[in-house]
């Protein structure tokens, strides 16, 4: 799991919406395996400074050059209403003022914001929805509760500001985090679906006023080294599919000439307009002995050191059929989130996402 998968915790909404790759002050990059957990409270009681204004700020501060910004980033941010996520949990944030070491909480950690802004109806409910975040992250990532912690506890910094001066220190609330994960509190409701919606057919416009335009892809990546233009206002392409691309997703697009182009799907640079046409559901399951898979394009395993495994189904936890060595390449009957579908002696088979590029795409 890099993002969350459901939609809804304790009595929030869950947005995904992860901040652009590029600005290390904000999204470093560094490979995590969150073993940590700490709270925070935006330390901003203005009015306004909800989690969609954290989300948008995160963002605006990512697309800047680094210079221009500081060293703070962090995965969640809470309010009554809604659960904004702005990193992947598999990378690292900073927000526990402990320095880069490995090791440190900035590389161990998972950073959750609490809003505390002067406008809040219910400030309980976001410190409920934070607890309800925790309990579910905990359950999900195996992290013990004792590896919940303050900030405080990282850096000496006096947060969560309003937790630690109610309550006198951390003890209560890491009690009542306890209690619920216990089943005595809140539970994540709803299971979220993979992104199915489709988009195939519709057209997608950049909605970017900036003078310099909206970065397009030659391929599935937001490296700089495969922009391939830029799209002023109000132009656009033709949505082919919307896939998962670095812990984020992109619109695989053509022009009128039918090329090939790959752009970001956030709603606040592109909007989506027409009627999607019906497309056949990527297939998430293996299916009996077929000879006759389509291709669909093909990948070359070049992100790791040795090789990577070949499994069976969209787990690493099923059956290893093979092994999968550098710079080999495969064909790829479809992609599901975090895998490629690969073909694998005649069958369906899957090697992670992140270890392998796309090389060709029909
Ligand atoms: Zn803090």
């Amino acid at each position: 799991m890099k993002t969350l998968e459901v939609s809804t915790i304790g009595k929030a909404k869950v947005i995904v919406d992860i901040v652009a790759k590029g600005n290390p002050e904000v999204r470093p990059e560094y490979p995590m395996i969150p073993s940590e957990i700490a709270c925070h409270n935006t330390g901003n009681s203005g009015r306004g400074a909800n989690a969609e204004m954290h989300n948008r700020y995160i963002h605006n501060m990512a697309l800047l050059p680094p210079q221009d910004t500081r060293y703070a980033s962090w995965h969640f941010s809470v309010d009554e209403y809604f659960i904004y996520q702005h990193l992947p949990l598999d990378e690292n944030a900073w927000h526990t003022g402990d320095g880069e070491e490995e090791g440190s909480g900035n590389r161990v950690a998972i950073g959750i914001e609490i809003c505390e802004h002067v406008d809040q109806k219910n400030y309980h409910q976001a410190e409920e929805n934070a607890i309800a975040l925790i309990v579910y992250l905990m359950d999900k990532l195996k992290i013990n509760i004792q590896k919940v912690k303050p900030h405080q506890a990282y850096s000496g910094k006096y947060c969560p500001r309003v937790i630690l001066k109610r309550d006198g220190s951390f003890t209560k609330f890491h009690n009542r985090i306890a209690e619920a994960s216990k089943g005595a509190v809140s539970k994540p409701v709803s299971v979220a679906k993979p992104v199915s919606k489709n988009v195939t057919g519709m057209r997608v416009e950049s909605i970017y006023k900036g003078a310099e335009g909206l970065d397009f892809y030659s391929k599935a990546t937001f490296n700089d080294k495969y922009k391939a233009g830029t799209l002023k206002y109000g132009y656009g392409f033709e949505v082919i599919e919307k896939l998962a691309v670095e812990g984020s997703y992109m619109y695989k697009v053509k022009n009128s000439k039918g090329q090939v182009f790959y752009m970001t799907t956030y709603n606040k640079y592109v909007k989506l307009e027409g009627e999607g046409k019906p497309a056949p559901k990527p297939v998430a399951k293996p299916k009996p002995v077929s000879s006759d898979i389509p291709i669909k394009g093909t990948i070359k395993v070049d992100k790791v050191n040795n090789f990577t495994y070949i499994y069976s189904d969209t787990s690493d936890k099923s059956k290893v059929l093979g092994k999968a060595y550098k710079n080999s390449t495969m064909h790829i009957a479809g992609s599901v989130p975090d895998w490629f579908e690969v073909i694998f002696k005649g069958k369906r088979a899957y090697v992670k996402e992140k270890y392998a590029s796309v090389i060709s795409y029909r």
